[in-house]
Order: C-alpha cells, then structure tokens, then sequence
C-alpha cells in the first residue's frame, strides 16, 4: 500500500495557523484497573465519571509492562457482541483465536479491527515465545460501538501489519500514523462502519500537527506518553482531552525547549446517538437484547474456539 500525498492546504501546521480550534469539553485522568487475567491497563474510560464518548465505549492501554519468563497474561476465552474491539501493539505479541476459527498474531506496529456483531468468542493471550521468555509489552484496546442496524452483522476482522499504516514525517523528527480515517490529508486502510478516525502521532519537539476532525463528530486526544498542548490545553501522560463535539481543528503540539517526545492517540467517529445497554463484553440497545445475548452465549450459540491446530491459520 502507498501513502497517499497529502493534501496542500493541511500538509503543515503552519498553513492552518489561523484556523479556528475547537473548544476544550474536559481532561480526564486515566485510571488503573485490573483486566481479563489480571493485567493492569490504564483507562481514561469507562469510569464512574465518563461512561463513554459516543462511539468510543472503552480505552485501554496496556503496559508498558515488562514481563519476566512466565509471568506475562491475557484474556483468556471470552465472548463480545454488538460492537468493535480495536487491539493495536506498540510492543510484545499477543495471539487471537476466535470462534470463526481464525488465528492470528499481532506483532508491534499492528492493529486488529474485530467487528464482533452478531457474537464471536475469542481470546486473547501473549504468543508462547513471550511466555516463555517474557519481555515488554505495550498496546491498546479501544471498543467502539456499532448502530442497532449493524449490531448483529457477522463477525469478522480485518488486520494490517504496521508497515501498510499511512505514514508521514513531521517537521521536526515526528511521525504520524493512521490506522482508519483521515488526518492532515493523509487516510488510513481500514474500513469502518461509521466514520471513525483513528491515529497514531509522536511529536518531537518543536512539532505540530493539525488534525481536521469533522464538524459535529466526536473528537479525543489521549496523551499516554511525554506531555503535549491540545488547542491550548496542557496534558501529560494518561490524560484524554476531551473537545466539544463543535467545529473547528484539533491541534497538538510540542514545545520547542521541551526534553521528550509525545506520545498521542486522536480518536474521532460520528455519534451513534442511540441508546446504550452495555454488559460486561455485551453492548446492545435494550435491556432484553443484553439478556439475548447472555441467554445466546450461555446456551453456547455464540460457538467456542476451536482446537488448537483445527483453525484457519492466517497472519493478524
Ligand atoms: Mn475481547
């Protein structure tokens, strides 16, 4: 896959310098919190404050953790439906089989886009080399909601290696990536089912990048590394901006006299603006489809994962 050019009137900064940013909704601190089989993420959201940001349902990031031989853990077999889990690795290996009989490693770099719709039952554990010889492991998982008429869509996924993600250099040694939508002029690979920006940006020092997010959409920018100004809102590492769902730009920058780089994840998507049942790793529209589903995966028919060497063995 080739990178898109980008387009002239966003491919600086500095060229939007008069344009108009969008306003600060609030900075929300990430919590920590014990997952699946007992790792820690850190989680802006859900908390008792901040259920979620329509779409997005949940943000977690993983580690930075290093993990001695034997130590490192994951989320054994456990069913979703009627949303989207997002896994995207900055370090380690982590392995997905599912009840589709697909297997797949994601490796650093890479994200997996699962749409569990109807119900898929899957887990998702470190590879057998991290296992046994430990090592970091870094990465996120985001959940974004899916519209009722596509909550009981067939599963499936779709995953990219990170050399397919749309990269680009910023002035001073920064890099943006960009899994799904569009950022600066630059598009990302995956296909969503509502428009959904997702986006990976360092910035060095001295570096500024403007994401053009779409008017009235939701638009985030988490800080999980070094510290960063968003429209004019400090925020360092595991702070969420949160920007009012108005108009306007969404620009993150580093100071010039600052000693490290920045870390960022802008997530952006249209509201959904429907009612929300979410349990555990069910999120529907009703109270009676929570309990169909509860009553589905009980009497088994969101299906099991295979055994081992029975899958469909495909990369990601
Ligand atoms: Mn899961």
């Amino acid at each position: 896959m080739t990178a898109p050019s980008p387009s002239t009137s966003t491919s600086t900064a500095r060229s939007t310098a008069t344009a108009t940013l969008r306003p600060i909704e609030r900075l929300v601190t990430a919590h920590r919190q014990e997952e699946g089989g007992g790792f820690i993420v850190r989680r802006p959201f859900p908390t008792a404050g901040a259920d979620h940001f329509d779409p997005f349902l949940l943000l977690d990031e993983m580690g930075p953790v290093c993990y001695a031989p034997g130590e490192a853990i994951g989320a054994p077999e456990h069913p979703h439906r009627g949303f989207e889990t997002v896994t995207y690795m900055l370090d380690g290996a982590m392995e997905h089989r599912d009840s589709t009989g697909a297997v797949g490693v994601i490796r650093p770099g890479a994200v997996q886009w699962m749409t569990a719709g109807a119900g898929i039952v899957h887990s998702e554990l470190p590879t057998a080399d991290m296992m046994a010889q430990g090592g970091l492991n870094h990465g996120f998982q985001i959940w974004i909601n899916l519209p009722a008429a596509d909550k009981m869509t067939p599963p499936r996924y779709q995953g990219f290696e990170a050399d397919e993600f749309t990269r680009s250099d910023l002035e001073h040694g920064g890099t943006l990536r960009v899994l799904a939508g569009t950022v600066a002029g630059f598009t990302g690979p995956v296909e969503t089912s509502i428009p959904i920006t997702y986006a990976h940006v360092t910035l060095q020092p001295g570096d500024t990048i403007d994401w053009e997010s779409a008017d009235g959409e939701t638009a985030l920018a988490h800080v999980f590394d070094g510290a960063a100004e968003v429209n004019g809102q400090q925020a360092d590492s595991g702070q969420l901006v949160v920007l009012e769902r108005s108009s306007g730009i969404v620009r993150a920058s580093v100071s010039t006299d600052a000693t490290e780089a920045s870390e960022i994840l802008f997530l952006g998507g249209r509201p959904i603006d429907e009612p929300i049942a979410r349990y555990g790793p069910f999120v529907m529209n009703t109270n009676a489809e929570l309990q169909q589903a509860v009553d589905d995966y009980q009497a088994g028919r969101l299906g099991s994962i295979p055994a081992a060497g029975s899958g469909i063995e495909r990369t990601t």
